[in-house]
């Protein structure tokens, strides 16, 4: 066994050189081993880090947009070239199989190729004579230091979704990593450097709550991006907001796939395997809940039930479908959910819960397990029969459990869905124009997918969700990520003719 990899801040392009009496574990979940050890910020050394960003940030405001998007672009071909690396390293800290870490960083590049158009998205307006010989016109201005916050389960693509576009913007950046996978960010922040971003335009804090609080106190931060659950995020938000912060807070999901009896089945169960168990449910845009419709339900479940045997489970760097869940307290929650659905009197149809003896998986449903001893792995799960109630419909439960939820009509697959707190995404498959479109219009969510499991926007429109699943009012990317990061200025300008009037103590009127 190899000794653990130090992780730690990286204040501009320098690694920090302190001691930190503070750390966290970082394990490979595909094997339980630890591998590295990251550094938690005090709160002192985080005021060090945003100091040192405003000063920094203060100049890169200035430099010309032809400059900024220089910068971009360079750093655009180097993620590109270096996708595979990052890859891997998210599969070796997260646990999720390389083909699909290689897709959110994909995902991650489609958002810096959206900022290297950040000349045409900061041109503001321009209006000629709205009076006589006055016009107006609005610029948007950098805001100066921006802290975000992300989770554990994109590490490549959920800071991607905001540090292009705030740089793009002219601030600098301070990014605080989920302390579970932090190898990722700093290894994409070295690619800023090469790239030829200015030393201390973006820099990275690592650490837990002493580091958020830290950012979120700060008076030198202006404004907060975060991704997470659904308390923290509106814990961010409230203290984020109350320290006269701007802040964009994504929560947590329960998403549900509605089945209609008109569907493609083979469509459908594809979806619902797809979507419920890839990265091994730990995707806020999952779907955890199928919603059927009763005379669909028996053959819908027959047909997931069926895909998920030919699933494989294990070590995500071997080519299988599913990898680990991230830690072992996480693999135990989701364990506790199974049981609690259980107790609750819900059907399990697949069981994904697993022992290893001798290298060989016991249990685990009706997949396949390959090449592993150890690790943090429940294989793919389902219940039927479940009912609102329970808490394994109530609860995000953030891995591979899929709940089938019978109902009688599209009504009442609707209400339910509208009942949910959450309002991340959603889908709906059918193959009727009419009801398509009488779904997108009256559900309550955020993102909203028509024969398509996972609706994840394209850079170009924003990302987020409604009820508790955004807290603020801001959606990632998108022009209203551009909106984020910017304030706008509106200018009003008289150049005087000859000919102007004397005194006059009214309030301006357009004349
Ligand atoms: P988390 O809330 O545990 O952690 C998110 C971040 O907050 C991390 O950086 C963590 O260090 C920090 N944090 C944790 N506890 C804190 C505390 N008490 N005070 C201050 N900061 C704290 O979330 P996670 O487990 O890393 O990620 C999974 C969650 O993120 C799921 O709920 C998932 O739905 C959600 N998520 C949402 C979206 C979205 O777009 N809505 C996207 C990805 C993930």
């Amino acid at each position: 066994m190899t000794s653990p990899t130090r992780i730690t801040h990286l204040i501009g392009h320098r690694s920090w050189e302190g001691v930190s009496e503070r750390h966290g574990e970082v394990f490979n979940p595909a094997t339980g081993e630890v591998t590295g050890q990251v550094d938690f910020a005090s709160a002192e050394l985080v005021g060090e880090i945003v100091e040192s960003a405003a000063a920094a940030g203060a100049e890169w405001g200035r430099a010309s947009l032809a400059a900024r998007v220089q910068v971009l672009f360079r750093f655009r071909s180097l993620l590109e070239a270096n996708k595979q690396r990052i890859a891997e390293l998210i599969t070796a800290e997260h646990g999720k199989v390389v083909s699909d870490a290689l897709g959110e960083v994909t995902r991650g590049l489609e958002v810096v190729e959206f900022a290297c158009g950040i000349p045409h998205l900061l041109k503001g307006g321009f209006s000629e004579n709205v009076s006589t010989s006055v016009d107006t016109y609005s610029i948007m201005q950098p805001l100066g230091v921006v802290g975000v916050i992300s989770p554990f389960n994109f590490p490549a693509m959920v800071p991607m979704w905001f540090v292009p576009i705030a740089i793009a913007c002219g601030n600098a950046v301070v990014i605080k990593p989920s302390e579970k996978d932090p190898s990722v960010v700093n290894a994409v922040a070295e690619l800023w450097q090469e790239a030829g971003l200015p030393d201390g335009v973006m820099n990275v804090v690592h650490g837990d709550k002493e580091a958020v609080d830290a950012l979120l106190t700060h008076p030198l931060v202006k404004a907060i991006s975060f991704v997470g659950s659904t308390p923290i995020a509106q814990y961010v938000y409230e203290v984020g907001a109350k320290h006269g912060k701007r802040v964009q807070a994504l929560g947590g999901a329960k998403n549900h796939m509605l089945v209609l009896p008109d569907a493609d089945l083979d469509l459908a169960a594809d979806a619902a395997v797809n979507a419920g168990f890839g990265s091994a449910g730990e995707r806020c845009m999952a779907i955890s809940v199928v919603v059927a419709v009763d005379s669909i339900a028996d053959e819908l479940v027959a047909r997931i039930r069926t895909r998920m045997g030919q699933l494989t489970t294990g070590d995500g760097r071997t080519g299988c479908d599913m990898g680990p869940i991230v830690t072992a307290a996480a693999r135990d929650r989701i364990v506790g959910y199974v049981q609690a659905g259980l107790d609750a009197g819900a059907e399990l149809v697949v069981d994904g819960r697993i022992e290893w003896h001798d290298g060989a998986a016991e249990g685990g449903g009706e997949g396949t397990f390959t090449g592993v001893e150890e690790g943090f792995f429940v294989g793919p799960t389902m219940f039927d029969r479940v009912t609102p109630d329970m808490s394994i419909y109530t609860d995000e439960i953030f891995g591979p459990v899929l709940s089938v939820v019978r109902v009688a009509s599209y009504d009442e697959g609707l209400a339910l869905i509208n009942a949910s707190r959450y309002g991340n995404g959603t889908a709906i498959f059918t193959n009727d124009g009419g009801a398509a479109r009488r779904f997108q219009n009256e559900v309550e969510v955020g993102m909203v997918g028509i024969n398509v499991p996972i609706p994840v926007p394209m850079a170009y429109f924003s990302f987020g969700g409604w009820k508790a699943s955004l807290f603020g009012d801001s959606h990632a990317h998108g022009i209203e990520g551009v909106h984020f990061y910017t304030r706008t200025k509106a200018v009003t300008a008289r150049w005087l003719d000859p000919s102007h009037g004397g005194l006059n103590l009214g309030f301006p009127q357009n004349k």
